[in-house]
């Protein structure tokens, strides 16, 4: 229907290089775009226009710098719609889903437009007479951004924004499979006025762009989101040049149902978390620990859903669940599913190639792969489990701790939970996944470097330094 877009880098306000690299819709292979596929002399003059365009950018005033954002949130919002459909074509995800995601861009791009506005220091008493003491939020420098498919617009609007509005000028390399939707967030930011070299794009494979952004030795920070294997490599290679590293990673996500939950609303919960958006968040719910009295009635109510979702072209009316990203994930899901068939009781899980219908796995061990590893797919493990504390225990046996949820009518079981579980988001009676742009997020153990938080407020703080100025007079 739709032609393949050209997409180039972004460098110093030139878009470079030739398109050579086909992206297809993954529900029907058709063309979405041809991307250009840069080596590390691209990075390179990525990373030269980005340090040249610091210092002017840095130098004007915060709400200029916001009111930049807050245009391109109208300028994306006025192309909420067809931005939604490339996102779609793209990586697969339903319409609805899509255009949620895009929301939350546009929010994004408001919320941190408008703490251009806001108080970002302190001010101290002295302990010398007549002498102020203030703190300036410095930005750090040039900034690398590497971001995964999966949340191909959100994500990558969530590390630009408090970058941009703090002063950093910023090279992004996107995920090789979701080269549009970053395309589409930045030429709305481009469109908005922002100035030439503030914002550069870096197209290409992560084990080349990635590799040389993240070893660059002008590059002060990299921010990045993705898998633990590829994010604890990226740790080391940008800690030995003495960089700020800030990895937001895998998860395992468990979903607890206490006795004195509705079954049936447990599963809904359950459903939304694990099956959503195809199976493919960083905080799906991905096992569920299930207490006896509401065990079978649980893991029919979810095997019923499951049953009642049908996977089909994301663009389509109704549709329920996009089709899997690539087929390396149909790969690994399919790899899972022949596991869990193999060594459990499964329901759901067949498919016709992409389309893979969301699947409940059950008589599984504690220590099964499928139990213990991240699969990505929309597959949900459900293990029987006595006792809050025990239950408790198995959610923090994982290596992982990004989300964890509880479906209970108790007060006192929601908040004995919340206070012992190692998760860095708490879901009580929602979906794990789900998360609000006002509130830091990031997770703990495997999940995350557990240092600095993305989102909120609080996501200044990776993209910027402190300075203490001592302020006084002659006496
Ligand atoms: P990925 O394979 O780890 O890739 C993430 C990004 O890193 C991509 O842009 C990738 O480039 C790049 N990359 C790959 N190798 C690199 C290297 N050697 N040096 C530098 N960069 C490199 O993850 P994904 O498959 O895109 O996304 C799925 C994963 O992301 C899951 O594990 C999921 O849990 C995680 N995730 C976590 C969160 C969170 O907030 N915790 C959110 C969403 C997703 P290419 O695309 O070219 O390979
Ligand atoms: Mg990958």
């Amino acid at each position: 229907m739709t032609s393949a877009v050209e997409l180039r880098h972004l460098i110093g306000g030139e878009w470079v290089g030739d398109p050579e690299v086909e992206r297809r819709n993954p529900f029907d292979d058709s063309p979405v775009a041809t991307v250009a596929s840069g080596d590390a002399d691209t990075v390179a003059d990525a990373v030269a226009a980005a340090t040249a365009a610091q210092p002017g950018w840095a130098g004007k005033p915060w709400p200029t710098r916001g009111a930049i954002l807050l245009d391109a949130a109208e300028i994306l919002r006025s192309r909420h719609r067809p931005v939604a459909e490339d996102l779609v074509r793209e990586e697969g995800k339903t319409l609805a889903e899509a255009m949620g995601e895009v929301r939350r861009a546009i929010d994004v791009l408001r919320f941190f437009g408008s703490m251009g506005w806001q108080a970002t220091g302190d001010v101290l008493p002295s302990a010398t007479p007549e002498t102020m003491v203030y703190t300036r939020r410095e930005p750090l420098g040039v900034v690398g951004l590497i971001t995964p498919w999966n949340f191909p617009i959100a994500i990558p609007a969530w590390k630009m924004a408090p970058a941009l509005v703090s002063g950093n000028t910023v090279v992004i390399k996107p995920a090789d499979l979701t080269p549009l939707s970053v395309h589409n967030l930045v030429t709305a930011l481009t469109d908005a006025g922002l100035p030439a070299g503030v914002l550069n794009i870096v197209n290409g494979k992560g084990s080349v762009v990635g590799e040389a952004l993240c070893a660059h030795p002008d590059v002060a920070a990299v921010s990045f989101t993705g898998s633990t294997a590829v994010g604890e490599h990226i740790r080391s290679v940008v800690q030995s040049r003495r960089g700020r590293v800030q990895l937001e990673m895998g998860g395992k996500n468990a979903l607890v149902v206490m006795d004195d939950a509705d079954p049936a609303v447990a599963a809904r919960v359950a459903a939304a978390g694990g099956f959503g958006l195809t199976g493919q968040a960083c905080t799906a719910t991905s096992r569920v620990l299930a207490m006896p009295g509401v065990h079978d009635e649980f893991v029919a109510a979810l095997g019923k859903i499951a049953a009642g979702i049908t996977p089909g072209d994301g663009l389509a009316e109704g549709t329920a669940m996009g089709p899997v990203v690539s087929d390396a994930q149909l790969a690994t899901d399919l790899k899972a599913l022949d596991r869990a068939r193999a060594d459990g009781t499964l329901t759901g899980g067949d498919g016709d190639g992409r389309l893979l219908r969301p699947a409940v796995v059950t008589g599984l061990t504690a220590d099964h792969p499928i139990v213990t590893d991240e699969v990505f797919g929309p597959l949900i493990a459900v293990l029987p489990t006595e006792g809050l504390d025990g239950a408790i225990e198995s959610v923090n046996s994982s290596v992982y701790g990004l989300a964890a949820g509880i479906c209970t009518t108790s007060l006192a079981s929601a908040q004995h939970f919340a206070a012992r579980v190692q998760a860095g988001v708490v879901k009580v009676n929602r979906p794990t996944t789900g998360l609000d742009l006002n509130v830091p997020f990031g997770g703990v153990k495997a999940s995350s470097t557990n240092t600095f938080r993305e989102q909120g407020a609080s996501a200044l703080e990776f993209y910027t330094w402190s300075k203490s100025v001592y302020l006084g007079h002659d006496l």
